[in-house]
């Protein structure tokens, strides 16, 4: 294990040799945390012990600089599970009416905040106020006026707000990034973002409006929004977008079963998009400029990600996303690192922003202006 360790770690730095790693200037204003001494750890309690918590903390057993240290939960036999199978003492475990205490203690530096979409807000903002970093998963919030407040209240707090986008550290997205700011595509012109999948269970949260936010928007066709972000490089200035639903029983009002929508960007690239509860096989990005095409397939999935450009196969080796999520999350953290892509609230507020966009050009068949700057 250990050397496994050392293996990625040194990976990230020299093999790699992605701009990312680079150390740069602190990306907050307003934050009172002080930079560790180099190589201290980030101690990390998960709040919402559903699967993607499970995968962060299997993932994070691998991690040189993050450390699972709490939890939160509000079914104790989970706790007890979790004690046990990742070695976590009683004082760092707190249920929904306890967890405000954790304020008072010293052993805990971030909340990662794992549970459903609609209680974000409310999660996020009680962890700010207990004085810890948080870390929250997308979508952060189920409106950009939820997420701002969520921005606000992280700053109020003097903590940091970061958001669970694991594909801006993935090595072969990161690569094509690169590729792209360094002018080996060209001109980009048009993107496309494939993103959906056949959900099953019609009784579970992700099908619930209050609690999800929405439908497959929400859920996964984020990732076409936000890949379509960082592939372009540039902020959408509109958006169109229609929407068709075969199950209404399944996808209530206001939840979403399949949009497809376009984004307009200054720079003249258009970028056409499908997000789906429907139908599997879609998890497809590609890029293309006058110069040259990436296509990234599976894109978004937890990999390994496959992708290829006109230069030929990407090539880059698979880490476990979350591995090097909280990896790198904690130098942002603990060091000031800035990110090649951000990571932070702001992030998240846009692509909230673009969602509440694309829900409004469904409803009024209207294009919809974007000010996303
Ligand atoms: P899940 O249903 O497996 O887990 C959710 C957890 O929240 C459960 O342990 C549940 O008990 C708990 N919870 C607390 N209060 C609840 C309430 N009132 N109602 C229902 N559950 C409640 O869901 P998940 O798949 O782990 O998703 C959790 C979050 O992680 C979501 O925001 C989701 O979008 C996100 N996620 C991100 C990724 C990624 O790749 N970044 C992948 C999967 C999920």
């Amino acid at each position: 294990m250990q050397s496994r360790r050392h293996f990625l770690q040194n990976l990230s730095v020299t093999a790699l040799g992605l701009p990312l790693l680079n150390s740069a200037g602190f990306p907050f204003e307003q934050n009172s945390f002080a930079p560790a001494a180099d190589g201290a750890v980030l101690r990390v309690a998960l709040m919402g012990l559903g699967s993607y918590a499970n995968r962060v903390a299997d993932a994070m057993r691998d991690c040189k600089r993050a450390k699972l240290v709490g939890v939160v939960s509000g079914t104790p036999s989970k706790i007890t599970d979790w004690q046990r199978r990742f070695s976590i003492p009683e004082k760092n475990c707190y249920d929904y009416t306890s967890f405000d205490r954790i304020k008072d203690n010293p052993e805990i530096d971030a909340v990662y905040v794992t549970t459903p979409n609609g209680l974000h807000h409310d999660h996020v903002i009680r962890a700010a106020r207990a004085g810890k970093q948080v870390i929250c998963e997308k979508p952060m919030a189920i409106n950009a006026r939820e997420g701002r407040e969520m921005v606000d209240a992280c700053k109020k707090a003097g903590v940091q707000l970061l958001v669970g986008y694991r594909m801006h550290f993935e090595p072969k997205t990161v690569e094509v990034i690169r590729m792209r700011q360094n002018g080996e595509f060209g001109k980009i012109l048009f993107f496309q973002g494939l993103s959906g999948f056949r959900i099953g269970d019609p009784s579970q949260w992700r099908l619930n409006k209050t609690l999800a936010g929405g439908g497959a928007m929400m859920d996964i066709g984020i990732y076409s929004i936000n890949g379509a972000r960082y592939m372009i490089g540039e902020e959408p200035v509109w958006v169109t977008a229609q929407e068709t639903k075969t199950d209404p029983q399944k996808f209530k009002e206001g939840v979403d079963e399949t949009i497809q929508f376009q984004l307009g960007f200054p720079g003249g690239a258009v970028a056409s998009c499908l997000s789906t509860y429907s139908m599997n096989n879609l998890d497809k990005f590609f890029l293309n400029g006058d110069k040259g095409f990436a296509e990234l397939q599976p894109a978004t999935g937890y990999g390994p990600i496959e992708g290829r450009t006109h230069k030929g196969l990407l090539t880059q080796p698979h880490i476990t996303h979350q591995t090097i999520q909280m990896d790198e999350m904690a130098a942002i953290l603990l060091d000031g690192k800035k990110p090649l892509v951000p990571v932070d609230g702001e992030e998240a507020v846009k692509d909230l922003t673009i969602i509440d966009a694309i829900y409004q050009a469904v409803k009024t068949g209207q294009r919809v202006a974007l000010k996303l700057h």
